[in-house]
Formats: structure tokens, C-alpha cells, sequence
């Protein structure tokens, strides 16, 4: 059984116990982890803490240097991360394969911007005067991550908070937690208690986190109801939150386009990673002359995917997590059609697959905007479509929506593009090109899907709290008190010669 990593040191879990980690495509119990509880978490907590004492100073070539033989090392271990990825996650081995490379960027990204400016010089307000502002690491960062890409999402949080000189405790999720632990000795790089892994169940081992006194950050992705729970944990503590949450992206296809290349995206923006993706493409609204033949060919490419084993080389969708989603799902499915929607295709279980929580892609018709699929993250490989009479119809239905995460638009016609990118609550706007990311460009929601931004300077300044410096270089006395007469202050009532003069032209010499 693998161990929890915590000061450098490979650990069981003070209660002893343990949990099963399972393959999502056979059912297959792959192993167990540690249990952590809030025992476990203070030790991890108070083993970052002692080392952010060295880390905070370590200097900026040596962490970019120390990150980018992290990235390396990932690159070279790419293979065996991926596959036990693979096994517990349930994601198509070559996603995986990928996802390290993207995250090892990552890792290179942020050792590089982190050593190239920490703050800004101010211009002065009087001379002798120096103000700047530095940028300075939080402390101990507590980093909860999910399992739909649990590598991918550590890098946003782990790579720039500790390139900001911040130590960390890194949770990831209950489903996923073998592949990092895998990581473990390629983090004792950084230095003991610099990055510490705990394993456990949601809140009996997050709570704690959260709110230990020694925990300055918490930097969370997850859904809506766990991110709403962490801050009703932290609020007393007012403890600092990036909170990365769920999104229910709308996706646009407009009449002017080829609508074969805006159904083939639009399909792998509905059923990448069977729709497990926080911006999955997860209602269509697509303009009412090219909406059969939108429906045909989407729904064509939807029977065309290959379900199977996500280890073999020949398939396009593994299965999804966990049994109680694919229920949740079918539920949804169901509460739709009872209420007039029409299954264009998959909408079950396939039937030739016994074990497994596989499950059809699958579109939907004759939906109204009033259902839970369309009002609600399904995070599921299910594809609501809906025709519009024309953009601003379009656009007016993206918008009604309490989630801000990203939105998607397949349009040649500028205007357009841009009236639905100005209209449209979304923390990422893809025009003709769903689902790309740019580590420079910054991501993360509006409205509920979120607090703060990932990626980006923006991604490493959410690791990094401000301090304004003032500084005189030239030590004289200064009449600090009483630099003013009440007749120098404009309205006080004195009238006199000094009346109405301005206080700093009247007041302090400097
Ligand atoms: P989840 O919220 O169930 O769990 C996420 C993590 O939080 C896990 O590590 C879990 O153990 C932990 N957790 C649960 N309860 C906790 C508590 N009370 N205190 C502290 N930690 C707790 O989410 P999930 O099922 O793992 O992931 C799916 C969700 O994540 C979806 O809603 C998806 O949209 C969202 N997501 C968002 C982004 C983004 O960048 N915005 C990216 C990926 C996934």
C-alpha cells in the first residue's frame, strides 16, 4: 500500500486506516491509500510551515532551476504516470500522456515568469522617496484538486505557488490519489516539507486543512457545492480562497459556417474525456436553417466514437468515474424526456458492456431552456441541443445562467463573434476553436464558477500578496505634527492670509 508523503518521508495515517482506489473501467479495487484525518492534516500543515523558512528565501534561479528538472523528470517518467492515471481516473491513456507534457509546461512556465519580476517600483510623490511594492509568498498553500485531470490541475496551484516561494499541502482527490503520489519523490527535490501529499475523504481531512491555523491559502478546484462548503469552513478563519468551480458552457454554431468542422468540434467539446471537463460544451444553440443538419452530422460523430478499454490504442472515450455518476446522469437524462425531450441517440449503457461505468454519447432534442440540462453542470458525455432564430436569441439564452466559466462560438461573421464575446459571462470566450488553453492566458469563472484566475501572471500573483514599501533615502527632521495652522485648512472658518492654501503646498517640508 502506498503511503502519504509527508516532511520528506513516506507516512501512514494516524488512524491507521486506509481506503480502496478503483479502476472505473473494470471496477477492479487497484489498491489502498491512507486515510487522513485532521491529525494528519496539522502534520502536514506544520511540516510546510517549517519549511517555508528556507523556501521563501531560496533564490529565484535556483527554484526556476529545481522546477524545470521537475518538469524533466515528468517528461521522463510520462509513461507509468500516465498509465496509473489511466487506471484510476479512467481517461484515455493518450489524454494522459498528454496531460503530463501540458503539466510539465507548466511547471517550466512558472519557474521562468517567477524569476522575472516580483513587484514594481512606484513613481515617487517628493523627492528622496523610493516606493515600491514587493511580492511576497502566502505561507503554507493547501491545494485540493479533483480527478478529472488531477496532474493538470496540481500544476495550476503547485507550480506557481511554489515558484512564489510558497510551501504547500497538496490534497488530491479520493479517486485519483495514486498518480500523485507518484510524484512524491520527484517533489523531495524542492526540499523536505516544501511539497507534502495527504490522501483522504472530502471534508474529513479538507476541513482541517482549510482551517488550520498555519494554512494562509487554500486554492481549490472542484465542484460548486464543495467550494461553497470550503468557504463556509474558512470564512470564520478568513482564510485567503482561489476557487476554481463547475461551468455549464453554452456553445453557438451559427448559420455561416461549414457546418461539418462546427460539428466536429462542437462534439469534442461535448464528449472529450466523456464531457468530464469543467468546460465541456454542455447546451448547443445553434441557429434554426442549419439545425437538421447540424443534429445529423453531430449526432454521426456521437455513434462514430469508440467506447472501450481507455489503456487500448483504438478508442475514443473511456468510461465515467463512478457508478453513483452514471446514476445522476441517467437521472437527468430521464427528467428531460419526461418533460418532451427526445433522444437522438446513446441515452444508456452500452449494452455489450457488463463491467465498466461506460455510458453512450448522447444528444438530445426538442429541449427547452427550463430543464436541469440546460440549467445545471451534468460534467457528463451529453449533448442538449436547442434551435435559436438568430444570434441575439442566441446569445440572450447563453447568458441565463448562474455558472461563468467558458463559452464557445462557431461563426465567420465578426460581429457576431464579438456582440456574443461582450454579452456573454465567461471567464474563457473560444471563437472557432473549443476547449484550447494558453498557459500565458489567464483562467478561471465568472459568477459562480469562480474566485480568481488560474494560468497566466494573473495565475502566479494569486500566489503572491502585495507589500507597498516607502522609503525616504534622505534622513531629516520633519515637522510630522501639527504642520498646518487651522486658518492654512480651505473651509475652516479662519479666513486670514493662509486661507485656502493647499496642505501639501503649505503643510509638510520635504
Ligand atoms: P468535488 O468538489 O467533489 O471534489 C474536489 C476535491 O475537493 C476532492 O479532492 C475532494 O476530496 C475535496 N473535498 C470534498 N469536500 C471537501 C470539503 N468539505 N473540504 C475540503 N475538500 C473537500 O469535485 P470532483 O467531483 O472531484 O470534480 C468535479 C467538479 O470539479 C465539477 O463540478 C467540475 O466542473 C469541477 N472542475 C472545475 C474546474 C475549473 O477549473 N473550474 C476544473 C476541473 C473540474
Amino acid at each position: 500500500m502506498p503511503k502519504m508523503w509527508i516532511g520528506g518521508e513516506w507516512t501512514g495515517s494516524a488512524s491507521r486506516r486506509a481506503f480502496a482506489v478503483s479502476n472505473p473501467a473494470t471496477e477492479a479495487v487497484l489498491d489502498e491509500v491512507p486515510r487522513a484525518d485532521a491529525r494528519d492534516a496539522d502534520r502536514a500543515v506544520r511540516a510546510a510551515a517549517e519549511a517555508f523558512k528556507t523556501w521563501r528565501t531560496t533564490p529565484g534561479l535556483e527554484r526556476a532551476n529545481l522546477m524545470h528538472q521537475f518538469a524533466t523528470a515528468l517528461r521522463q517518467k510520462h509513461h507509468a504516470i500516465a498509465r496509473q492515471m489511466t487506471l484510476e481516473g479512467g481517461k484515455p491513456l493518450i489524454e494522459n500522456i498528454d496531460e503530463i507534457e501540458w503539466c510539465a509546461g507548466v511547471f517550466d512556465y512558472y519557474g521562468e515568469i517567477a524569476r522575472d519580476q516580483a513587484g514594481k517600483v512606484l513613481a515617487p510623490v517628493f523627492q528622496h522617496q523610493i516606493n515600491f511594492v514587493r511580492k511576497e509568498p502566502y505561507g503554507v498553500v493547501v491545494c485540493i484538486v479533483p480527478w478529472n485531470y488531477p496532474l493538470l490541475l496540481m500544476s495550476w496551484k503547485v507550480a506557481p505557488a511554489l515558484a512564489a516561494g510558497n510551501t504547500i499541502v497538496l490534497k488530491p482527490s479520493e479517486e485519483t490519489p495514486l498518480s500523485t503520489l507518484m510524484l512524491a519523490e520527484e517533489f523531495a527535490r524542492f526540499g523536505p516539507g516544501v511539497v507534502n501529499i495527504v490522501t483522504g475523504y472530502g471534508a474529513e481531512v479538507g476541513e482541517p486543512l482549510v482551517v488550520h491555523k498555519d494554512t494562509a491559502l487554500v486554492a481549490f478546484t472542484g465542484s460548486i457545492a464543495t467550494g461553497k462548503a470550503i468557504a463556509g469552513a474558512a470564512a470564520p478563519h478568513l482564510k485567503k480562497l482561489n476557487l476554481e468551480l463547475g461551468g455549464n458552457d453554452p456553445f453557438i454554431v451559427c448559420d455561416d459556417v461549414d457546418i461539418d468542422v462546427a460539428a466536429k468540434g462542437a462534439a469534442w467539446a461535448a464528449f472529450l474525456n466523456m464531457g468530464q471537463v469543467c468546460t465541456s460544451g454542455e447546451r448547443f444553440y445553434v441557429f434554426d436553417s442549419v439545425f437538421e443538419r447540424f443534429v445529423d452530422r453531430f449526432a454521426a460523430i456521437a455513434r462514430g466514437l469508440r467506447l472501450g478499454d481507455p489503456m487500448g490504442p483504438d478508442i475514443d472515450c473511456g468510461p465515467l468515474i463512478r457508478e453513483s455518476h452514471r446514476v445522476q446522469i441517467e437521472k437527468k437524462i430521464a427528467d428531460a424526456v419526461a418533460q418532451g425531450a427526445s433522444v437522438v441517440c446513446g441515452g444508456r449503457r452500452p449494452p455489450h458492456m457488463k463491467k465498466g461505468f461506460f455510458f453512450e454519447p448522447t444528444v438530445l432534442v426538442d429541449v427547452s431552456h427550463k430543464m436541469s440540462l440546460m440549467r445545471s453542470e451534468t460534467f457528463g458525455p451529453i449533448a442538449p441541443i436547442m434551435p435559436v432564430k438568430g444570434i441575439e436569441e442566441a446569445v440572450r439564452l447563453a447568458d441565463d445562467s448562474e455558472y461563468g466559466l467558458g463559452a464557445n462560438i462557431y461563426t465567420n461573421n465578426l460581429e457576431y463573434a464579438m456582440y456574443a464575446m461582450e454579452n456573454i459571462h465567461a471567464g474563457t470566450f473560444w471563437i472557432n476553436d473549443p476547449l484550447t488553453d494558453n498557459d500565458a492566458g489567464p483562467f478561471g469563472g465568472m459568477r459562480m464558477s469562480g474566485m480568481g484566475r488560474e494560468l497566466g501572471i494573473e495565475g502566479l500573483d494569486a500566489f503572491r500578496e502585495p507589500k507597498h514599501v516607502h522609503m525616504d533615502w534622505k534622513i531629516e527632521a520633519k515637522p510630522y505634527w501639527y504642520p498646518y495652522r487651522w486658518q492654512d485648512v480651505p473651509g475652516a472658518g479662519h479666513g486670514g492670509p493662509g486661507a485656502g492654501k493647499s496642505r501639501r503646498k503649505g503643510g509638510r517640508k520635504r
